[in-house]
């Protein structure tokens, strides 16, 4: 390591139109940044070969910067802020040290070592280092930070920066632990390869056993060797299917290793599988779940193939086959296995026993199908997705007597006990409208579902966040709860996703670790939700990440959601707190403490009403609009009774003898769920009229 200078690329933040951030008396963070990025190259120069990604007022976009270093083939990448608080705290001051969303490495270490100086160095308190997801931070750069180095927003902060010396003494200090650092070298990661009878990863130095940490799926994992720079995961032990392999620790010598995150697929060694066959809507439904050796289901994603289809000689000699129609026997396959390993081939015309030869990976299967008569009485269909056209799968299906779900392609056999001409059948999925239909065994129908709301939410992944500064506050934590629950609850009802990042509001869970979920879990858009006092005074607070066009507009859309007559006034700020900046998709944070402080009606319709706010702008964001609401009046026995809300929206608002409601659609019902569990379905009356029980109930 020391033959060579270590190449360092210094990245002064901001610069041109974006200024970052500004001080109380006008100081802007871009100049900062240039001015500190200039004196550390002067004192870095005789140790280090130094670039700076700018040594202009210019503005450069973020993925150039890490181009920039690349390019330059650099070993370290820092760069360098200062911080302003979005909420506009003027007492707020300390250093920030972030490096990669990693457990382990260089990066962590040179984050380490950096902190470790300013707390010994400098006057203000140092946070750090913190893992994160900025984009100046990813990219192949084996070592790379970000500084925020003060608060500009701090006024005493901002009248020392004007100063030379407190630029000299944070170059100062950054220097001495970029030298330290590079002193001691640091380690790589040079790459995996999937061989026979191991998956091996190769680091620059020696690795001891006793050091890292080897995880499969985010589980632990045992069976693995290490022999000097080579630590190889035994095949054996691993299934077939896409695995995230992770390896973490140290090095021998104690250094940090890099925090290898690796998505491999590996051939699945299929060993058994099942069959078995439905008769559907006057076809065969068969169904193949295959399994490894150690008995688990095949991994999602596997594929199957049918390889040769031929009647059995019993059908063949009685006839019962014409040429070339075989080849037409299969109508739909699934051929990818499902979550479950299965497959499904829906197979027409079965008159008598076919047999099937087919493969999935390793194994060879062959099956034998013999017809299974539909029975007589029993109501068979296939149900879709009003809009795409697709078959839906798990549909609950109740019939007067039984209960069933739709299968692969939509297909359902639902029995009955009674031959009588007609049932009542209700369809129901998350998602979609439930659905009443009068059917009989004599014919197959098709069934068409209309999803809520055009299906503008259907499985979407929301995260929803409670901010970990609500917990500085009860009130405020409690009233968050209540919104986070609320909207998970619209956001199930619309067949979305919602992804709470807290059990119960009392879990203590850090940003990292919300982040860590979020990336893994894969969230289309995020919602952090929060009720802490602010030092400005408005109403209704929309936050958005200033450098994602999707935030601002998911920001605009829910801002601008008028529900009811007394909406709060609000205003739209860019914002950038670690939870916000970390994630993608859109994302926003949502202040509703001015809400609950001039609230009159109550703060449980204050945080019904704060949901359905934010739910109504999520939907406008992924192109649904036309939600509207109306008023009644509510008999009171009624309403002590009994929940009212519509069937679009399950909250309904309650004030006094008043009950406010969204619709989605003008022949949307109202649904009066009565509290001995009995749910029942009105006509929508005209806005005002009074609701009651209909006669007999
Ligand atoms: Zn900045």
């Amino acid at each position: 390591m020391s033959s060579h200078k270590l190449r360092v690329v210094i990245d002064p933040g901001h610069g041109g139109q974006s200024s970052g951030a500004v001080g109380p008396s006008g100081l802007l963070e871009k100049d900062l940044n240039l001015k500190l990025a200039l004196l550390l190259k002067d004192r870095l120069e005789s140790k280090f070969q130094v670039f700076l990604t700018r040594e202009e007022d210019v503005d450069i976009p973020l993925e150039e910067r890490v181009k920039f270093a690349e390019s330059k083939d650099a070993d370290i990448f820092v760069s360098i802020h200062f911080n302003a608080d979005a909420l506009k705290n003027p007492n707020l001051n300390r250093t920030e040290i972030y490096f990669p969303f990693e457990e382990s490495g260089p990066s962590k270490d040179l984050g380490e070592t950096i902190c470790e100086e300013f707390r010994n160095r400098f006057d203000i308190p140092c946070i750090g280092p913190i893992p994160s997801r900025y984009t100046v931070l990813r990219g192949k750069t084996p070592v790379k930070v970000l500084i925020e180095c003060s608060y500009i927003t701090n006024p005493e902060e901002e009248q020392k920066l004007v100063k030379e010396k407190r630029l000299e003494e944070i170059s100062g200090i950054i220097s001495d632990s970029l030298v330290k650092f590079g002193e001691l070298g640091y380690c790589r990661y040079t790459g995996f390869e999937v061989r026979d009878e191991a998956i091996t990863f190769t680091f620059s130095e020696e690795v001891s056993v006793d050091k890292i940490e080897v995880l499969v799926d985010e589980k632990e994992f045992r069976y693995f060797t290490v022999k000097g720079k080579e630590v190889a995961l035994l095949r054996e032990y691993l299934l077939g299917g896409k695995h995230l392999i992770e390896i973490k620790g140290k090095t021998l010598s104690g250094r940090g290793l890099p925090h290898v995150m690796e998505i491999i697929e590996l051939e699945p060694k299929v060993e058994y599988f099942t069959a078995s066959i439905f008769p559907y809507a006057g076809y065969q439904l068969l169904k193949i779940r295959a399994y490894d050796k150690h008995l688990n289901p095949i991994p999602e994603g596997v594929r199957l193939s049918v390889e040769k289809i031929e009647a059995s000689v019993r059908a063949v000699r009685r006839g019962i086959y014409r040429p070339g129609e075989l080849e037409t026997i299969v109508e739909a396959k699934r051929e990818i296995s499902d979550k479950t390993g299965s497959f499904y081939i829906l197979l027409k015309g079965v008159k008598d026993e076919i047999k099937l030869n087919f493969s999935i990976g390793n194994l060879d299967g062959r099956l034998s199908v013999e017809n299974v008569p539909k029975r007589k009485t029993n109501i068979t269909g296939f149900v879709y997705d009003e809009i795409t056209r697709e078959p839906l799968k798990g549909v609950l299906i109740e019939g007067e007597d039984f209960v069933t779900f739709s299968e692969e392609f939509g297909v359902f056999e639902l029995e009955r006990s009674k031959e009588e001409e007609k049932e009542k059948v209700v369809f129901k999925k998350d998602g979609y409208y439930d659905l009443e239909r009068e059917l009989s065994s004599e014919t197959v129908d098709k069934i068409y579902m209309k999803p809520l709301y055009n299906g503008v939410l259907l499985n979407k992944r929301i995260l929803v966040d409670i901010d970990n500064r609500d917990f500085l506050e009860p009130y405020s934590l409690k009233r968050s709860w209540e919104i986070a629950e609320n909207l998970a609850l619209l956001i199930k009802h619309a067949g979305g996703i919602p992804i709470l990042t807290r059990n119960h509001p009392w879990q203590e869970i850090d940003d990292y670790a919300k982040v860590k979920r979020a990336v893994r879990e894969g969230v289309d858009a995020s919602l952090q939700i929060s009720n802490s006092k602010l030092h400005v005074k408005d109403d209704f607070y929309v936050f958005y990440y200033e450098r994602s066009e999707d935030s601002k507009k998911l920001a605009e859309d829910v801002s601008k959601v008028k529900l009811f007559r007394d909406d709060p006034k609000g205003s739209v700020l860019p914002y950038g707190n670690y939870f916000i900046i970390q994630l993608s998709g859109p994302r926003i944070a949502i202040n509703s403490r001015g809400v609950f402080e001039k609230e009159i009606e109550g703060e449980d319709s204050a945080s019904k009403f704060i949901a359905l706010k934010i739910f109504v702008g999520l939907l406008e964001y992924y192109g649904f609009w036309g939600v509207y609401h109306r008023e009644y009046d509510v008999d009171a026995e009624l309403l002590s009774k009994a929940d009212i809300y519509s069937e679009d929206f399950p909250i309904g608002i309650v004030s006094g003898n008043r009950v406010r409601l969204l619709f989605s659609r003008p022949d949307s019902k109202i649904v009066i769920a009565v509290k001995n569990g009995k749910r029942l379905l009105i006509s929508k009356p005209l806005e005002g009229k009074c609701i009651t029980l209909p006669d007999g109930n």
